[in-house]
């Protein structure tokens, strides 16, 4: 754990995305992303995502990673002093052969049975915004 090694940088599935909405454009400046001007990380950085879903997604790591998604956490667990709570930052490392019909199926998987926000799995950075918004209306999961 803790670090990304050359195997994970040369992974094809390594498009930088938005930290925020996951689209992989670029502004004009081509500075952040042209949707809402977040900087861009690749697939091996940490999700921004909330600790609800972070807990939400390790507690269903085994049904993710049959679905092709597995969870890395990237930095050693913080303990706060007195408190046993720890910080988790989590990344995912999605399989090359998820996309189409297995992204669909993930994308809803996550929406309708773990309940993760629209919004949180916009930053798991699984694809571009519009195509998880299209798969979510596609389902019923998000008014058209
Ligand atoms: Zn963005």
């Amino acid at each position: 754990m803790g670090t990304m090694d050359t195997a994970k940088r040369r992974d094809s599935s390594n498009t930088p995305r938005c930290l925020m909405c996951g689209c992989s454009r670029l502004d004009e400046r081509a500075i952040g992303c042209a949707l809402c001007g977040m900087a861009l990380g690749p697939r091996w950085e940490e999700c921004y995502v909330s600790e609800e879903t972070k807990a939400n997604l390790l507690s269903h790591s085994e049904e993710l990673a049959r679905m092709g998604v597995t969870l890395e956490k990237v930095s050693p667990l913080r303990k706060d002093a007195g408190t046993t709570m720890t910080a988790i930052a989590l990344a995912l490392a999605v399989a090359d052969s998820l996309k189409g019909g297995v992204l669909r199926s993930l994308v809803i998987y996550l929406h309708r049975q773990l309940t993760i926000p629209r919004d949180e799995i916009l930053r798991l950075r699984l694809t571009e915004p519009e195509e998880i918004d299209e798969m979510l209306k596609e389902r019923g999961e998000l008014p058209k």
